[in-house]
């Protein structure tokens, strides 16, 4: 990885990001708007040079605030404490930080008057006093601050250092990343934020996804790109394992596409259908895009799996439109009762085998009247493994027939070796199936 700052031969833009609240710092939920804040920063050309976390007290938030600034970043994004309760404090420290006076919004109050009046419907017997008197706490702001309006009720603000006063600008946004996130956007376009991060490039983020080869090889691809006379200097490329796929994220400057676009050509020669996503877009947007656009339907009959791969494809909204359902067939039992497995080829070949992921397939295309089946039988461990078969080994099978077909007209069948625990196994298997699956509707068959 190329540090931007040194190929640039340019002062990067600098930025702290402090995420407030005890539930966040004590681990009862884990953070996500630190690492989302971060590449956001990124993209604008701004690197995010510490992620704090910080509980509800507010001497603790002040005393960060205070030493980011001495670090002379040039802006501070806060998450948490906007709410309408005595220990949402940010705005109120962050106001005595940048030397601004607080002040009553009279028009601000009149809108979060609003949100909050429609809000109340619902709880009639809510203290209306109460209400009004949080509603009036929300619209109490830094004098001189950009209002971000509401997502939730409670208003984000941009808060440049006041008149006179040197020091970083301060973005305050609220904590649940449903709101953090679009006022975010809101807060990139306003002048105070622009005018904080001056002097920052502007990148491109191209993201690229490959699956069926080891991490490595991406690794020895890129050295062979550059022993090819690929000038790789203008791109930050970092890799990933994420969900058993790996993800190349490239981050330049626009002037650098032609040398981005001759790595994706490379990529692309070297790893032909590995590389299965050029823009992005996820096995999981592929897969239900294909089954939305040809009209297909879908049925799954899951053992070592158990449902996940039902929940992954009803994760989509709007997903009833091609998924009919699934049976978790865990014991021989309910393979047979269930979709129709015949008990002696699980007494010939064992339950772990491609002749049963294949009868599960098959029979769940017939029993939900489908167009694709899927099934899954595997050993996910961590006991349960023999010699012949150990845990890790998952049996896949994906097949297809027109409508009202009886027998299969593409089929895929699969035998892996899934490394990793219980957990990974399983996850990974989902995986695997869901390109099963959009290799079946490519019109791939064995
Ligand atoms: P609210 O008006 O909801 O109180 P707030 O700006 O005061 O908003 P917090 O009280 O800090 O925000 O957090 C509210 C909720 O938002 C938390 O209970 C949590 O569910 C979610 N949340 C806050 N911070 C984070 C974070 N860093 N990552 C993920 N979720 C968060
Ligand atoms: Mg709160």
């Amino acid at each position: 990885m190329t540090d931007p700052a040194v190929f640039t031969g340019r002062a990067a833009v600098r930025a702290g990001i402090l995420v407030t609240g005890t539930e966040v710092l004590t681990g009862i939920i884990s953070d996500r708007n630190g690492p989302w804040l971060s590449e956001r920063l990124r993209d604008l050309g701004v690197d995010a040079a510490v992620i704090q976390i910080v509980g509800d007290r507010p001497e603790d938030l002040r005393t960060a605030l205070e030493q980011m600034a001495a670090t002379g970043v040039a802006l501070i994004v806060t998450s948490g404490g906007l709410g309408p309760t005595a220990d949402d404090l940010t705005a109120e420290i962050v106001g005595a930080f940048c030397g601004r006076e607080m002040a009553l919004d009279a028009a601000l109050e009149q809108r979060i008057g609003a949100i909050i009046e429609r809000a109340a419907q619902r709880w009639p017997d809510a203290d209306r006093e109460a209400l009004r008197a949080a509603n009036r706490k929300q619209a109490v702001i830094p004098s001189g601050a950009t209002v971000l309006e509401p997502r939730g009720t409670a208003p984000g603000l941009v808060v440049p250092p006041a008149e006179g006063r040197s020091g970083p600008t301060v973005v305050v946004l609220p904590g649940p990343p449903s709101e953090l996130q679009p006022m975010w956007r809101d807060a990139v376009a306003t002048e105070a934020f622009q005018g904080a991060v001056v002097g920052a490039t502007e990148y491109r983020r191209e993201i690229v996804r490959l699956f069926g080869l080891p991490e490595a090889e991406i690794a020895s691809t890129l050295r062979a790109a550059a022993a090819a006379g690929l000038d790789l200097s203008p791109l930050e490329i970092t890799t990933c394992l994420r969900r058993g796929e790996i993800e190349v994220s490239t981050r330049f400057e626009p002037r650098s596409q032609p040398e981005y676009d001759a790595l994706l050509q490379f990529i692309e020669r070297r790893h032909g259908r590995r590389l299965f996503s050029r823009d992005g877009r996820t096995i999981d947007e592929q897969v239900a895009g294909r089954l939305l656009a040809v009209g297909e339907t879908i049925a799954l009959a899951e053992s070592c799996t158990g449902g996940l791969l039902a929940a992954r494809l009803t994760d989509r909204a709007g997903s009833s439109a091609y998924v009919m359902g699934g049976a978790v067939v865990y014991s021989n039992a309910a393979k047979a009762d269930l979709v129709g497995v015949d008990p002696a080829l699980i007494e010939t070949h064992g339950a772990v085998s491609v002749e049963v992921a294949r009868a599960l397939a098959d029979g769940a295309r017939r029993r939900f009247g489908t167009t694709v089946g899927v099934g899954i039988t595997g050993v996910a461990g961590p006991g349960g493994g023999t010699a012949e078969k150990p845990v890790g080994l998952v049996c896949f099978s994906v097949t297809w027939a027109g409508a009202g077909v009886e027998t299969a007209e593409r089929v895929l069948t699969r035998t892996r070796q899934l490394p990793g625990d219980r957990a990974a196994v399983r996850e990974r298997s989902t995986t695997v199936a869901m390109h099963l699956i959009d290799r079946v509707l490519r019109g791939e068959s064995d």
